[in-house]
């Protein structure tokens, strides 16, 4: 593949450094979009490690978003040199989740005569808690994702990108239902999707030589590229590559 070509268009840098990034995570292993918001996440949440605990408006919207998500703070709890700063934020979006509870810890004699009350109490509480802006890195993540949609479907019409998205694993399932969302109207969205179905084809094959191998009449044949498609048939429906 001529990179030089992919890259060289008259297009603004940060569209360039866009196509470029996920060129080259079409190149790795399993969902592109998948490689590409583990390790920008990693970064996100590195950045936010670093600033948020000086920084009062990041603190602010840290602790109304009442921390990260289950899967950024089990990145944030791998990273090293972090346990002070998780500390401080964590203690923090304690210490509002503390001040909420007040407003259902009624007595008992008032639970007893103000049942509807109560139900009014609670779902109050759990609406304000919906309403919360969510981890801040997932967040930050959506915005990016959606610049590497514009380009993959503005390149949609482009034979280099499109065979380099073609010999990929293609994207997850999920990923592909926000490619949809986001490229809904776009002229681009059935070639891309034409593309995708071209990786998803290839990966039922590999499934099945999989399952066909398992069978005792077969089990004498060496595994060949289909080896591994147990784990990516679960990757593509999940969203994730297992064991990153
Ligand atoms: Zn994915
Ligand atoms: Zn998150």
């Amino acid at each position: 593949m001529n990179h030089r070509r992919l890259f060289n268009r008259r297009q603004a840098p940060s569209t360039n450094l866009i196509r470029q990034e996920l060129v080259e995570a079409m190149q790795e292993p399993g969902c592109a979009l998948c490689g590409l918001a583990q390790q920008k996440s990693s970064r996100y949440v590195e950045t936010l490690l670093e600033t948020a605990v000086m920084d009062v408006d990041q603190r602010d919207d840290w602790r109304y978003a009442g921390g990260f998500c289950q899967l950024h703070a089990e990145m944030a709890l791998t990273i090293p040199n972090a346990a002070g700063s998780l500390a401080i934020l964590y203690e923090d979006v304690l210490q509002y989740e503390m001040a909420g509870l007040p407003d259902l810890e009624v007595n008992r004699s008032w639970w007893q005569r103000h049942r509807q009350g109560v139900k009014r109490r609670v779902q109050q509480w759990l609406y304000k808690r919906q309403e919360r802006a969510g981890c801040p890195v997932c967040r930050t993540w959506q915005t990016q994702e959606h610049l590497y949609w514009a380009v993959l479907l503005d390149d949609g019409d482009q034979d280099d990108v499109m065979r380099v998205f073609i010999e990929s694993d293609g994207l997850c399932i999920p990923h592909t239902v926000s490619l949809i969302e986001f490229g809904s109207t776009h002229i681009h969205l059935p070639a891309v999707l034409a593309a995708q179905r071209q990786c998803l084809q290839r990966l039922h094959g590999h499934v099945k030589a999989f399952i066909r191998k398992q069978d005792y009449r077969f089990v004498h044949e060496p595994y060949g590229e289909e080896a591994d498609a147990w784990q990516r048939v679960v990757a593509c429906l999940v969203g994730r590559w297992p064991g990153k």
